[in-house]
């Protein structure tokens, strides 16, 4: 299954696959490393393949501790890898769907591990664009966090997409100056990484949850809701890096500096117990008519419209979509944009969703068992059970910030 990319590197076996491509364990002069070979797809765009070798030097320029590093780019025959620093460990995404929720104090170091990156990435006038769990890589032997694929968003998505009326990202965590046109700058990452922290102190983003037009849609219009539990000097840092005004967020450094400073005071602290909310019943009446109330909206899900739910093996969860107009940001997409699956659904097949999927069958077992004991007794009362159920940058051309 071993396989050579260009005449120094070996992939041995794959580690993962996401959006842009498969991540193979691999080996090269200097000891094992980590290849992503991009997409077929992508690898047979030569422009796309031209866009990458001219910001080689970018791509690989980018080193910090908390920075995957990429160390070569690699063009073989049809094939185009990039070569990168090879982290033992899972990523966010995977370590989430597992446990759910972190306690505040590992949430914090993360983010602040993460907010580290970024501000040395801005200072070289580099925006990620795509911060997101799967993007950051846990170290499994320092517990240390690391942001991954700078620049390959912009390299891959903006300039074939092309267009300013799209936006390029992942709903979830796509900044309201974004959807509304605006060109990324470094505070569309400050955004995405207060949300990749709500999402790991809560277990549910502050906004996503169903048609990727209605997520990009609340990020506009609505406000964040408070997250009971949190430490007020902490959800003051997360709701300031969530502000619709760009200007009004932290910037990275200060963000990193902040939570440093905070991270102490948060140990020994549970990870949250917050209930999932329930929508309201009149909001089933059919899955069309579903539009959750704002305070119970939650749930991070995959957001590439006419996509399957993305599993831990296969994540395609980025997305490049048009900009809602004026009327539907401002409430014209309700009652058309519709989700298959309510907010706060686990993805299927993640450990959330077996969860729930063994709950559901308790609950139904119960019912049936409390039903039979009731028609025993003569009893009249109907049960209902309610099976709801649950169910880029460097790589790149430097960016102003
Ligand atoms: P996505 O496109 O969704 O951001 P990636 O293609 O970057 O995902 O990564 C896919 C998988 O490969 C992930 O599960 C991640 O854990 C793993 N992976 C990515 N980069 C590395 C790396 N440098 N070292 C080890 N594993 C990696």
């Amino acid at each position: 299954m071993a396989r050579k990319i260009g005449s120094r590197y070996t992939a041995h076996r794959i580690l993962g696959r996401g959006s842009a491509g498969t991540v193979w364990l691999g080996s090269g002069p200097e000891g094992p490393v980590a290849i992503k070979l991009l997409r077929e797809d992508l690898a047979a765009d030569q422009e796309l393949v031209g866009r990458f070798v001219q910001e080689r030097a970018a791509l690989v320029s980018l080193s910090h501790p908390h920075v995957v590093g990429v160390r070569d780019l690699v063009v073989d025959g049809n094939d185009l890898a990039l070569v990168m620093d090879l982290v033992r460990g899972t990523d966010l995404r995977t370590q989430l769907d597992r446990e759910r929720r972190l306690t505040p104090a590992e949430a914090v170091a993360v983010t602040a591990d993460i907010a580290d990156a970024l501000a040395a990435a801005h200072a070289a006038g580099y925006v990620h664009r795509d911060v997101k769990p799967e993007n950051i890589l846990r170290d499994e032997a320092t517990g240390r966090a690391l942001l991954t694929d700078f620049g390959v968003a912009k390299l891959i998505d903006a300039p074939r997409r092309g267009g300013g009326s799209r936006v390029v990202g992942t709903p979830d965590y796509v900044a309201p100056e974004i959807v509304e046109g605006l060109p990324p700058r470094a505070a569309v990452d400050i955004y995405a990484l207060a949300t990749v922290l709500y999402e790991a102190l809560a277990g549910f983003t502050p906004f996503g949850g169903g048609h990727p037009g209605a997520v990009l849609r609340r990020h506009v219009t609505e406000s964040v809701a408070p997250l009971p539990g949190v430490p007020d000097e902490l959800w003051r840092l997360v709701h300031q890096c969530l502000s619709k005004a760009p200007a009004s967020r932290l910037r990275a450094a200060e963000l990193a500096a902040r939570l440093g400073e905070l991270r102490p005071a948060l140990d020994g602290c549970p990870a949250l117990d917050i209930d999932e909310p329930e929508p309201e019943p009149a909001d089933y009446r059919s899955p069309d008519a579903y539009e959750p109330p704002p305070a119970t909206r939650r749930g991070a899900v995959p957001l590439v419209h006419g996509q399957p739910a993305p599993d831990s093996a296969n994540r395609e969860t980025h997305t490049s979509m048009r900009v809602p107009g004026a009327d539907e940001l401002a409430g014209g997409a309700r009652g058309t944009a519709r989700a298959p699956r309510a907010p706060g659904q686990p993805r299927a097949g993640s450990a959330r969703h077996r969860a729930a999927e063994r709950r559901r069958r308790v609950r139904l077992t119960a019912a049936g068992v409390g039903t039979a004991v009731l028609l025993g007794v003569g009893g009249y009362l109907a049960f209902a059970d309610d099976a709801s159920t649950d169910g880029a940058p460097p790589a790149v051309a430097p960016e102003r910030p």
